[in-house]
């Protein structure tokens, strides 16, 4: 799945203090151990390869695999046999998950005439997939079954503030079909708002001003969406097997009964901009706010009518509901800390062929898994457990990643040392990165020590020059939002996580289009962005897996943390709330004072002698609270699967990112109580939270924790 990569603006932050270069000791180690990991890092990140890359790209999107199809049998076959081959160690988890599959899927429409809307977006002459592979079934993952006939409504972007656009020009969807464009939230907030509102239909469509013609070129002469072009995808709101919510789905486990489950009710289609034409050139009624014109060339109305159109879904709920999944695992086993892991992952299923989402993804694990593999025949033994990933079934709501976290969750909280995720690796030449601010500066060092594709210089100065970023200042990276599998383990258990890679112009996401050949012509033609971000990983991984001290950055983390407590202020006067963000700002500044202290006692001990293991032990159990701290277990209100307290996808968006969401969403909801509550609490565990790293630093100094002050 995934949100369309978030363009970087040139918005800055500013560097902190412990920028570290390349003469440095790298921050955790000591700088003999400094000097040999950069020598294992620079070795390593020579081998991922673009021709290999090349070739897997081609083997793993020859063929659509969906999730719950024997095709993705194939692509967990292809994944583990290559990873046995390299001398990895590997497992495969099966889960069985409610997954329905629609069997048929039509669109007509019926007044003022009636015409067949052919949905399907058919071959392409040069590109070989298109017409060599049996397209899958047009699809809504989790749409609601059903043959319904109304009046069409115009909503926009079918987020909450259209439907209230929509009521102050006195038009209801009730009893209507709405047609809503992608784009501004994920597609499961358009489904839920539109049967929120009692439409008894939804068509989603591709609006050329968002990814076609308006954009550029359309596929096959340029890179975006074509007039037949289809974004699939799911519709489902809640993070993994929505009949196991907070379990494993292991086979025979206990489910929650269908008719209870947190999905669409009413059918829903997703269309290109041909079809979508046909119902809305036609549409009477009041002319749309300006801010609601599209791309389409005719004038856009709301309706109702006098345009009236026909959906048929059906599903193989009744028959084959429950299907299997496949995660994917190789492992490299620690020679120090063999409970410790530190995982890459990316999904391996995708709507089509996948090229960019996510055999992309999917590629650069590989060649990571590949180049550590290389590494581990000549000797090398990671301190810490690397485990390299690929999930089933993210497209369906993040299916694969979820249930393996509710199935090694215990496991996870003690060891997991940081999740990296890999979800459309390359499709162009931009690099963006982002995650947990703790692993902000590790991933800024190591795209410092990795080749730009474009002959430019490193990935960094790149990155840099694209973002016009003053001196003194680093480039944004992106706060954890929704639509990938870091959900799991950043939003449930708190586990520090990164992301990156290499973006463009999209223009093919969730469609037959997005093949070898659209990404041979346009997305990565050399793969060398496969190759690059792949060598970030390689690196990433073993900068993890063998410091002494682990390298989270708790003073960056408190830094960023600083900058969002003005909103917090000005959400509190807006309401003419007597409340401020003093309290919790002053907790934030003792972790970061905590955090600086930590970091300076660190690289001195570090710098003249390598700490005992058990110094060692203890000082990182003590940095693996920090941001479990920060987390906690009944979770957000009204949505106990997210525990984490600093970043969440925003619930009425899906995509977006939301910053302390149990302070912002009781904000939201206009209680004045539960605001104040929530504040208190978050007070009180980033306290814990500095308290952590404080234990740590004492454990690093051998002396015993402070007792008592954990409030
Ligand atoms: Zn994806």
């Amino acid at each position: 799945m995934r949100a369309p990569r978030l363009l970087v603006p040139a918005v800055l932050t500013i560097a902190c203090a412990a920028t570290v270069g390349a003469q440095q000791a790298l921050p955790g180690y000591s700088p003999e151990a400094s000097a040999k990991e950069r020598a294992l890092e620079a070795e390593t990140i020579k081998r991922p390869d673009a021709r290999s890359a090349s070739e897997y790209s081609r083997a793993l999107s020859h063929e659509v695999h969906i999730s719950g199809t024997p095709a993705q049998a194939r692509t967990r076959d292809y994944v583990v046999n290559l990873m046995k081959q390299w001398g990895l160690q590997t497992e495969v988890r099966t889960y069985d998950v409610w997954m329905p599959h629609t069997t048929v899927m039509q669109a007509w429409r019926v007044a003022p005439d009636t015409m067949v809307l052919h949905l399907a977006e058919g071959p392409v002459p040069e590109d070989t997939t298109s017409w060599t592979q049996k397209e899958a079934v047009i699809a809504n993952g989790y749409s609601g079954t059903g043959d319904v006939t109304a009046p069409v409504v115009y909503v926009n972007y079918g987020l909450i503030e259209d439907y209230a656009q929509l009521d102050s020009l006195g038009i209801s969807v009730k009893g209507k079909i709405a047609i809503a464009r992608y784009g501004r939230s994920y597609r499961g907030i358009k489904a839920r708002e539109a049967e929120k509102h009692g439409a008894v239909g939804l068509v989603i469509y591709s609006d050329p001003e968002d990814d076609g013609y308006v954009r550029g070129d359309v596929y096959p002469k340029g890179p975006m969406r074509p007039s037949q072009g289809v974004q699939r995808g799911s519709i489902m709101n809640p993070d993994g097997d929505p009949s196991t919510p907070g379990y494993p789905s292991h086979p025979g486990a206990k489910r929650i009964p269908v008719d209870q489950l947190d999905v669409s009710h009413i059918p829903v289609i997703p269309m290109s901009y041909g079809n979508a034409a046909q119902l809305l050139r036609g549409l009477d009624g009041k002319d749309v706010p300006q801010s609601w014109q599209g791309g389409l060339p005719f004038h856009y109305h709301v309706g109702p009518g006098p345009v009236q159109a026909r959906l048929l879904v059906e599903s193989d709920t009744a028959t084959a509901a429950i299907k299997p999944i496949w995660d994917t695992f190789g492992i490299v086993r620690g020679s120090e800390f063999p409970e410790q892991v530190v995982i890459i992952g990316g999904h391996r299923d995708a709507w089509g062929p996948g090229a960019a989402d996510n055999v992309s993804g999917t590629v650069s694990v590989l060649e990571a898994a590949h180049a550590v593999a290389e590494a581990v025949k000549q000797g090398m033994r990671p301190k810490r457990t690397i485990i390299f990933a690929t999930w089933d079934a993210e497209e369906w709501g993040l299916l694969g990643s979820t249930e393996y976290v509710e199935d090694d969750s215990l496991r996870l909280l003690h060891g997991g040392i940081a999740y990296l995720n890999q979800d459309v690796a390359a499709e162009g030449p931009d690099f963006g990165g982002g995650g947990s601010p703790s692993l902000r500066s590790m991933l800024r060092d190591i795209t410092k020590h990795v080749d730009d594709p474009s002959g430019k210089g490193s990935v960094y100065d790149v990155w840099r020059a694209r973002a016009h970023v003053k001196a003194g200042e680093e480039p944004r990276m992106g706060d954890p939002g929704g639509g990938s599998d870091f959900a799991g383990f950043y939003n449930h258990l708190g586990i520090p996580i990164a992301e990156w890679g290499f973006g463009g112009a999209g223009g093919v996401y969730h469609s037959f289009y997005d093949s070898y050949h659209w990404m041979a012509k346009f997305g990565d033609p050399t793969f060398q962005y496969h190759a690059a971000a792949a060598r970030i990983g390689a690196a990433m991984v073993l900068r993890l897996a063998n410091a002494d001290i682990l390298p989270y950055d708790y003073v960056e983390y408190a830094h960023t943390m600083q900058r969002y407590l003005p909103a917090l202020d000005s959400a509190f006067t807006k309401h003419k709330w007597d409340a401020s963000s003093a309290s919790l700002g002053a907790a934030i500044g003792r972790m970061e004072s905590a955090a600086q202290q930590f970091a300076s006692t660190r690289d001195s001990v570090l710098a003249h002698a390598s700490p005992g293991r058990s110094t060692i032990a203890h000082t990182n159990d003590a940095l693996l609270r920090v941001e479990r701290a920060l987390t906690r277990p009944e979770g957000l209100h009204g949505r106990s699967w997210f525990r984490n307290l600093i970043y969440v996808a925003d619930e009425n968006n899906g995509y977006a990112n939301m910053v302390f969401p149990s302070i912002n969403e009781a904000i939201r909801a206009g209680d004045h109580d539960r605001t104040m509550h929530e504040l208190a609490d978050l007070t009180t565990r980033f306290d814990a939270a500095a308290q952590a790293i404080t234990d740590a630093r004492r454990a690093l100094l051998g002396q015993q924790p402070s007792r008592g002050v954990t409030r």
